[in-house]
């Protein structure tokens, strides 16, 4: 049913625990992702056939050719170092090569303990592991590189939390579940060898076309996963996802989205939001993550230093430039993501603070970021709508549209270019939150299921949008979020 490569587990078991995921008494399947299954190349018999896959995707059956491990990680977490962390809840059951043969990783999260578990109990409740599934499918409907989930099994076990909650396994896949935080793992004990062989690995895996032969690859992987990064936060900035818990062990060498712990969406536009309960500092908070994704980039390079040059000094020298070039470049990514979420597509066509300026008029009047682009792109259609944004945004709107006709770029080219970079739909946090209470409470799926095909189709408004698009009352001012539960 699935052809593992098991190529992680051939680096040897400086790089993981292997560990059995735990037998549960009573699995039943949730949710399954046919699309992805389709895109895994599952068989089609196997994924009708609801209580195998349940059997599988517990934990409670391997699939054969499954060597299940703990992969060993280190990372900071909220700048401080940890180098004791590891997959405590989480299995790889192995590697599998997608329908456009890109191989992705097979994991279990919530299975069990590991070697790595310390004091945790190795289980997830139900509410996080549907809250990963709906936040990466709606990440992935986007357009955001992020992991996904191919199911969500309840486990007819009891995880005691604040309170105790039905337990659940989610099912994840990644490009990998390589992170910065695993290359701070062989750097801080000094595991040379480890660490080229890791990063040999990346290289071939993720980052093919550099060519390990030459020198100066090093710093070839640090700017491409640098650039990689860019990619990433710049489309997390343009949908509004505050990720929570940037640590340097959830930040994926792929590029990709993991860890869905703590995230939330933005809806008034603040750059200092955060949702975090334990982000008391707004370290991760939303207008702070390009700053963060420069912290971790720096936090990587650092723990290449010994395959950079002898001379420690030297290598330093070497990487400065790269993680300051890297505030440049994440800018210009920037600014030209916000000039095409105002229906301008090239960055040379308008300045900077213009772009800023809106910014400033949604933090002052506490706009909705998501509700106010849409408005935009309807007012060049829209007579009524026009005069509204006109009232409420003032001299810049009527700048706006002067810049548009400078530019030569018409109406409905612009219109265009903002229905393709602007959602009308996003995962708002007080649907989330409804969500997963009646899931959890209930049972019902129902509603889970029609949010999904909202949110698998955010650039356009179908029958059922419009459920999901009402602010929230409070404006999300009493909303937390959690990690780790
Ligand atoms: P996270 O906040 O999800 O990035 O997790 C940070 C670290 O804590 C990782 O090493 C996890 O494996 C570990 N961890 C989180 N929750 C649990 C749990 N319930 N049991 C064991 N380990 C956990
Ligand atoms: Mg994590
Ligand atoms: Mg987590």
């Amino acid at each position: 049913m699935l052809q593992f490569n098991n190529t992680y587990h051939k680096l040897g078991d400086k790089f993981y625990q292997t560990a059995m995921p735990n037998k549960v008494s009573n699995p039943a399947l949730l949710f399954w992702n046919d699309m992805l299954a389709n895109d895994l190349r599952l068989d089609t018999a196997f994924c009708r056939d609801k209580s195998k896959l349940a059997l599988y995707f517990s934990g409670n059956k391997i699939i054969s050719g499954s060597v299940p491990v703990a992969l060993a990680y280190s990372g900071h977490q909220f700048g401080q170092f940890n180098p004791y962390m590891g997959d405590g809840r989480a299995h790889l059951l192995g590697e599998v090569c997608d329908k456009d043969n890109i191989q992705r990783d097979i994991q279990l999260k919530g299975s069990g303990q590991t070697p790595y578990s310390r004091r945790g109990d190795g289980l997830c409740a139900i509410g996080p592991a549907i809250r990963e599934y709906i936040m990466s499918e709606a990440m992935y409907a986007l357009g955001v590189p992020t992991s996904r989930c191919l199911a969500v099994v309840s486990t007819g076990e009891t995880v005691y939390r604040e309170s105790e909650k039905p337990g659940a396994v989610v099912t994840r896949i990644a490009a990998s579940h390589i992170r910065v935080g695993t290359f701070q793992h062989f750097s801080a004990r000094g595991d040379v060898e480890s660490l080229t062989a890791l990063t040999e690995y990346t290289i071939n895996r993720h980052y093919p076309t550099i060519d390990i032969n030459t020198d100066g690859y090093i710093l070839e992987l640090i700017k491409s996963v640098g650039a990689k990064q860019i990619e990433l936060i710049v489309q997390w900035m343009r949908v509004g996802f505050i990720h929570g818990v940037m640590n340097t062990d959830n930040c994926a060498i792929s590029g990709e989205t993991i860890d869905f712990g703590p995230c939330a969406m933005l809806g008034v536009y603040h750059p200092g939001t955060v949702y975090s309960s334990i982000d008391k500092n707004g370290r991760y908070a939303f207008g702070n993550q390009p700053n963060i994704a420069q912290w971790n980039m720096a936090r990587f390079a650092e723990s290449l230093i010994p395959l950079i040059d002898e001379d420690a000094e030297k290598a330093v020298e070497l990487v400065k430039p790269i993680i300051l070039q890297f505030a440049e470049d994440f800018n210009n990514a920037y600014y030209g993501m916000l000039a095409s979420k105002l229906g301008v597509h090239s960055l040379a066509l308008i300045d900077k603070s213009f772009i800023k300026e809106i910014l400033d008029i949604m933090q002052n009047q506490e706009l909705d970021y998501t509700l106010t682009f849409v408005q935009l792109a309807q007012s060049l259609n829209d007579n009524e709508q026009a005069e509204q944004l006109k009232a409420a945004l003032g001299k810049w709107y009527n700048n706006w549209l002067t810049l548009l006709q400078e530019a030569n770029i018409d109406h409905n080219t612009a219109e265009e270019l903002m229905k393709v970079s602007n959602p009308v739909v996003i995962p708002r946090n007080h649907h989330v939150e409804a969500i997963l209470q009646e899931c959890e409470t209930s049972g019902d799926l129902s509603s889970a299921d029609r949010f999904l095909k909202v949110l698998r189709s955010p650039y356009q408004q179908l029958p059922h949008t419009n459920e999901f698009q009402d602010l929230p009352k409070d404006g999300d001012v009493n909303y937390h979020t959690f990690c780790g539960t």
